[in-house]
């Protein structure tokens, strides 16, 4: 057993080694959300943008499923990487390129050994390459909104029921926002008043992988 019990609350147990089989299931757990959510990403988006946020999601993490075997047939990392290259090809949206950036960056950063200071740095550098790519920070009314305050939550401690809360929190924050990125800071005022669908699609990641977290440890 890893001593590291700050670790505890975030990842089931403090000798919690993500091995490929269980990346496999979390990647599982997210994508059969997402694709669950299509219709309630597609309405999101139609409010604000182009009304595609959940055939996106379906179309590139329903890619993923079906790659699974052979993307799981490596390491944890590699699976990462290839789970990201996946949602890069099959997502014509900002939101392909995005995800696809954050699985990629996990890949390359994921650490050796899982603690809470080594998973806290990988998510960093995840949701900085997002940032990067995007050109994008939190208060632009994004899924950064929801994504960074996570990341640095789990950094401070929080556990998994705070991390949900969090994200179900910041994901309704971003309704009052003005966008000031994607295709919804075309409506500049008018983007107000309706909930980011790139934020809901990561509170709902978010929320999968604590829940698939919760149910194995
Ligand atoms: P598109 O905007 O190309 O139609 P989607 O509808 O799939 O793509 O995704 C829209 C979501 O992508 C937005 O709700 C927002 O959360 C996210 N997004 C768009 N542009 C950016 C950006 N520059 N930085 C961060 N997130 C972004
Ligand atoms: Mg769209």
């Amino acid at each position: 057993m890893n001593s590291n019990s700050a670790s505890d609350s975030a990842v089931g147990n403090a000798s919690f080694a993500l091995d490929p089989r269980r990346a496999r299931a979390i990647v599982t757990a997210i994508a059969q959300r997402l694709i669950a959510a299509t219709d309630e990403l597609t309405q999101l988006d139609k409010a604000i943008g182009d009304g595609d946020h959940g055939l996106n999601m379906k179309r590139g993490f329903a890619a993923v499923l079906a790659e699974m075997d052979s993307l799981a047939a490596t390491t944890t990392p590699a699976l990462f990487t290839g789970v990201g290259r996946t949602l890069v090809m099959k997502v014509g949206g900002a939101s392909g390129p995005l995800y696809g950036t954050l699985f990629m960056q996990l890949g390359k950063s994921w650490p050796p050994e899982l603690s809470r200071a080594a998973l806290h740095n990988c998510l960093h550098d995840a949701v900085a390459a997002v940032a990067a790519r995007g050109k994008s920070q939190t208060g632009q009314k994004t899924m950064l909104d929801v994504l960074v305050p996570v990341v640095t939550a789990l950094g401070t401690g929080a556990d998994r029921g705070q991390l949900r809360a969090l994200a179900g929190m910041c994901a309704e924050a971003t309704v009052p926002m003005e966008a000031v990125r994607g295709r919804a800071s075309f409506l500049k005022e008018r983007s107000i008043g309706h909930m980011d669908p790139g934020a809901r699609s990561s509170q709902l990641l978010i929320e999968a992988v604590c829940d698939d977290l919760e149910q194995n440890a």
